[in-house]
């Protein structure tokens, strides 16, 4: 055990399926149903489980020695194509994700993305999200509307953080605890909107293994792209958080 106490990777996923016809872009937050089923095949070989992000926060909190490899499977805004495609690989192995919901989109599109020029794809409905949630996935917080919270005033930021967190617990019926920053974007006080709002941990889209040295409102995840296959995600896993020199400062 290292003085850092413990270490949970966490993986970043956003949509799991085809290469869209149309072009190169949106690769980077992509992966093939193929390249996923290899991943998760690869985390259960080398004997990992999975927990929820909340789950890992907690664990992260406490900062007590693991009794097994954990790792979480993260899905930033809930496609539809993830219900097809990943999670009955998930199911079949016996693992559980966290997928970051934006609570007045659900069953509709990214219609955030519709300026960014990215691909709008549908988004699973409450039905589907209460299927997943009941086979042990955390719905987990990804605000209202999807804005950019670094760009807006706080009152606006904290405005739809807390009518995201209230829209999605009249549906899941639990509290929800642990939330993911739109875009990756948040501004300095960002973080502390979102624990105000009653988060007890949140995401970034910055790289990183999550350890409990870290800020619990700040914590790094595991970048996956498209042609990662199984050597990608050992890559990603295990050779590039051991190589300080190539991350950006
Ligand atoms: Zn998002």
């Amino acid at each position: 055990m290292s003085l850092h106490g413990i270490k949970i990777p966490v993986l970043m996923y956003h949509k799991v399926g085809a290469l869209l016809p149309d072009g190169n872009i949106d690769r980077f937050i992509s992966v093939s149903p193929q390249n996923f089923d290899k991943h998760m095949r690869l985390m259960r070989k080398l004997r990992y489980s999975t927990v929820t992000f909340e789950s890992a926060a907690k664990q992260l909190a406490a900062g007590k020695p693991l009794t097994e490899k954990q790792f979480v499977v993260t899905f930033d805004d809930g496609y539809e194509c993830v219900g097809e495609h990943a999670a009955p690989t998930l199911h079949t192995l016996g693992f559980c994700a966290t997928v970051f919901v934006v609570s007045s989109a659900t069953g509709l599109q990214n219609s955030w993305d519709y300026a960014n020029n990215k691909p709008v794809l549908p988004l699973m409905g409450w039905d589907r999200l209460l299927e997943l949630q009941a086979e042990g996935w955390e719905l987990a917080g990804h605000t209202s509307t999807h804005p950019h919270l670094d760009r807006v005033t706080d009152e606006v930021a904290l405005e739809d953080i807390v009518a995201g967190k209230q829209e999605a617990e009249a549906r899941i019926g639990r509290p929800q605890t642990t939330f993911c920053y739109p875009y990756g974007g948040y501004a300095t006080r960002t973080p502390e909107l979102v624990k105000q709002a009653g988060y007890m941990a949140a995401c970034t889209t910055k790289s990183g293994i999550a350890d409990s040295s870290k800020n619990p409102m700040l914590l790094p995840r595991v970048k996956i792209a498209y042609g990662d296959g199984a050597a990608g995600l050992i890559y990603r896993l295990i050779i590039r958080p051991r190589m300080p020199s190539m991350r950006r400062p």
